[in-house]
């Protein structure tokens, strides 16, 4: 089969840099699902849809009308949505709060099923999730699972957006990153958990580099 390198993990574990690296060093592919759940999520508010409705949630997903402009491997793509920049507008924190509220709702997650699937092509495919190992491609030959401490994530969001020229409560941060793993973590459609067959890399502590260099060991063994 195509190969394909499955790295989930909750926010903040390191695992979009680890993805990118990966991909730009393999020269694979690269499958941000996260941002597929921000989508559904940001055309369900343009498109002025309750996000208690399940029903119409679904059919967002099934119609996304999303476009990722062709970068260099391992480049993070520019995103269209219905012809429209929101590179950005997905990033936000309310944005990936109302994704992670979509992404409980099974006939969701099951209308973006083959959207991913379709990334696996050659010469292979670096996925970045939270079921990428678990639901999307259970037989992915190499699967990583990245943690760090809700602690330290919530230091990482908050360095991060202050490089960004927002400043936002570290407080705030933590108490918005337990809900979200929550959230995660306890649902019944495909919870955030490490595949039986995952390496588990725990960043907490370590730089960049040290993941890095974990992962590399893990997706070469
Ligand atoms: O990774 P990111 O923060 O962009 O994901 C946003 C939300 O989308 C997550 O909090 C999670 O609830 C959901 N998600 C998911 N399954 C994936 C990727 C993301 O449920 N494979």
């Amino acid at each position: 089969g195509i190969p394909v390198i499955t790295v989930d993990g909750p926010g903040g574990s390191g695992k979009g840099t680890v993805t990118q690296m990966l991909a730009r060093k393999l020269g694979y592919h690269l499958l941000d699902s996260g941002a597929l759940y921000r989508l559904t999520a940001l055309a369900a508010m343009r498109h002025g849809v309750d996000l208690d409705d399940e029903a119409a949630l679904t059919r967002e997903a099934q119609d996304l009308n999303v476009a990722f402009e062709p970068t260099p491997p391992g480049e993070p793509a520019r995103v269209l949505l219905d012809g429209v920049d929101v590179t950005r507008a997905i990033r936000t924190e309310e944005c990936g709060d109302n994704a992670s509220r979509v992404a409980v709702i099974q006939s969701v997650r099951d209308a973006l099923l083959q959207r991913q699937r379709d990334f696996r092509v050659l010469p292979g495919l670096v996925a970045d999730g939270r079921d990428m190992g678990t639901v999307v491609f259970p037989d992915a030959p190499v699967k990583l699972f990245l943690t760090a401490s809700a602690e330290e994530r919530a230091q990482r969001r908050h360095r991060q957006l202050l490089d960004s020229g927002v400043s936002v409560s570290i407080d705030d941060l933590l108490e918005d990153i337990r809900a979200r793993d929550d959230r995660d973590m306890n649902r019944s459609s495909a919870p955030l958990k490490p595949a039986g067959d995952a390496q588990v890399i725990d960043s907490t502590g370590l730089s960049i580099e040290e993941v890095l260099e974990r992962a590399l060991a893990a997706a070469s063994r």
